[in-house]
């Protein structure tokens, strides 16, 4: 048995299978061969195996991300057998006589290399492509499994790092956690791990992931950060008693299904969840949350393979509208940028992408983009209760162009006799520094604020979200937040509008009270953490 302590990023603990997540960064060995032939045999057979993967994972992604999502891995097999790409490894392997498996991984940097210094932004990101078959193939000379390499239920997903892109691709069904060597417990591939209900623990340590095999029996403690990899017999013993253990905590919270959510002396808050995608419908309803206060519809663009159109947005914003009955939907624009990054959108590299290129900022350049949203939300409205939320904001004339776009897709719609609902809401976050001292000159051009406290601690703290060494410095209970969260509290009623907090801190069941006091009308938080503080709030009593 090993054993590992890192950081829970989810309270919840499960048994399982390894999977490793594997990445590009290995070292290829490089050998060399006397049977040329052998090795060229070994390449061909490698890309027919390849080609059948490919065939197996276009049908999975027609069902999970639709035809043109789907197209990227029609033109992978294309890429597979292109002729200049097949020349190159054939020659290395002749030239140097060395192994098939180094000789693809020349032509995979020298192609990559050519495609990333071409002008045209499209042929640039083919080079991540180049690296995928690549990788693939390497995977098929080595007979290594890829991606998940263990499949069916009950698998935990193991990897050095997970980017959110990764995180909203794997399989969900099949997933019961994730363990990772590095990664910060504010990144987005956390509150993913919190919002699709499963356990997880990150910061392992580089060791963790070199110790671990497909096919291990491993038991994760999202609690306590403790990782079991081939736990022995008292431990597992230990585990499952772990686990009887919180399904009856969690089954006794489930009597506050269906409660109101109100303090004991009267007060109505609005308890809503913050989910990535409609996978988390089911959790909400399950949690019996009374509406969704934070929908991140970028995840709908780190999923797609190129840029989500109208309509295929339109049909996602209904289902979710839908199957909410007529509780109010909070949705997001697009927040990409930062940590999630989305190929297509082709951004240059930043020094400091915390600090940089994101959200409205790029709406507001791309207003083309940013369009299509907008008309797909404001088509969807007449199938429910939809408000509408603008990231990251730091001015007065941000929001304004926000709502002019606004107007302006009103007006398309109107002049095209396409249906919306005229009562839709239109708020902001609070989740920069300047945003929230400056809340008195923004709450009038707006309905709400929704408070953003995952990036308002990283930019008041000046504490990267994603770097793990800062943790220890972003007290999240800082004076310096509770102060702007309660400033941003009274610019939103001085102009009779309502304020939540749809960050992490939402869910933090020792500031319940005193986000209460302060005057919060809404919490929003992962759908798992609904009951928690529905019993947190009907046992407040702000009258004392
Ligand atoms: C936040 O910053 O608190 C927030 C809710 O947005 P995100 O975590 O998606 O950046
Ligand atoms: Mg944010």
């Amino acid at each position: 048995m090993l054993c590992f302590k890192g950081k829970g990023v989810y309270g919840a603990i499960s048994i399982g299978v390894i999977s490793l997540l594997n990445k590009t960064e290995e070292i290829i060995p490089r050998f060399s061969v006397e049977n040329i032939e052998n090795e060229l045999r070994r390449v061909d057979k490698a890309r027919r195996n390849a080609i059948l993967q490919l065939d197996e994972i276009y049908k999975k992604a027609l069902t999970e991300v639709g035809e043109t999502g789907a197209q990227i891995f029609e033109i992978h097999k294309m890429m597979l057998e292109d002729e200049d790409y097949c020349e190159a490894i054939e020659n290395t392997i002749k030239i140097q006589r060395v192994n098939a498996e180094y000789a693809v991984s020349i032509a995979s940097d020298s192609f990559s290399s050519m495609f990333e210094g071409m002008d045209d932004s499209y042929m640039q990101a083919r080079a991540s492509d180049v690296r995928d078959i690549s990788l693939r193939l390497i995977d098929c000379l080595m007979d290594r499994k890829r991606d998940t390499g263990e499949s069916g239920k009950n698998i935990v997903i193991c990897a050095t790092d997970l980017a959110p892109s990764e995180t909203v691709t794997l399989d969900k069904n099949s997933i019961c956690g994730f363990a990772t060597s590095y990664g910060s417990v504010n990144s987005h591939t956390s509150i993913l791990a919190r919002n699709m209900n499963i356990p997880a623990v990150i910061g392992l340590g580089g060791n963790f992931i070199t110790s671990v095999q497909n096919g291990d029996t491993i038991a994760i403690n999202g609690y306590t950060g403790e990782v079991f990899v081939n736990p022995d017999n008292n431990t597992l013993t230990e585990i499952n008693r772990l686990i009887e253990e919180d399904k009856n905590k969690k089954h006794l919270l489930e009597t506050l299904r269906g409660k109101e959510t109100v303090t004991l002396d009267g007060k109505k808050i609005k308890l809503y969840a913050n989910i990535g995608g409609v996978d988390n419908l089911g959790s909400v309803l399950y949690n019996d949350a009374d509406g969704i206060g934070l929908f991140r519809s970028e995840f709908i663009y780190l999923e797609s393979r190129e840029y989500p159109g109208e309509n295929e947005q339109f049909a996602i914003y209904k289902r979710v509208l839908e199957a909410m009955s007529g509780k109010r939907v909070i949705i997001r624009t697009l927040d990409i940028g930062a940590d999630k990054q989305v190929d297509y959108f082709d951004l240059k590299k930043e020094e400091n992408p915390a600090l940089g290129y994101r959200a409205i900022r790029i709406c507001l350049d791309r207003p083309d983009v940013f369009k299509t949203q907008l008309r797909a939300l404001f088509r969807a409205s007449i199938y429910g209760n939809l408000s509408i939320m603008f990231p990251m904001i730091i001015s007065s004339d941000e929001v304004r162009s926000a709502l002019a776009l606004c107007d302006e897709i009103k007006r398309e719609l109107d002049s095209e006799s396409i249906r919306y609902a005229n009562d839709i809401e239109i708020g902001i976050m609070i989740e920069t520094p300047a945003s929230a001292i400056i809340s008195d000159t923004l709450a009038p051009l707006v309905d709400f604020f929704s408070i953003g406290t995952n990036d308002l601690i990283q930019y008041t703290l000046a504490c990267d979200r994603q770097n793990p060494l800062l943790e220890k410095f972003a007290d999240t209970h800082h004076e310096a937040i509770l102060r702007l969260i309660k400033y941003t509290v009274d610019s939103a009623h001085a102009h009779g509008k309502w304020v939540g907090i749809c960050g992490e801190l939402a869910s933090d069941t020792s500031l319940t009270e005193r986000f209460l006091r302060m005057g919060i009308d809404e919490l929003s938080v992962s759908p798992t953490f609904v009951l928690p503080i529905r019993k947190v709030i009907r046992e407040t009593d702000l009258s004392k």
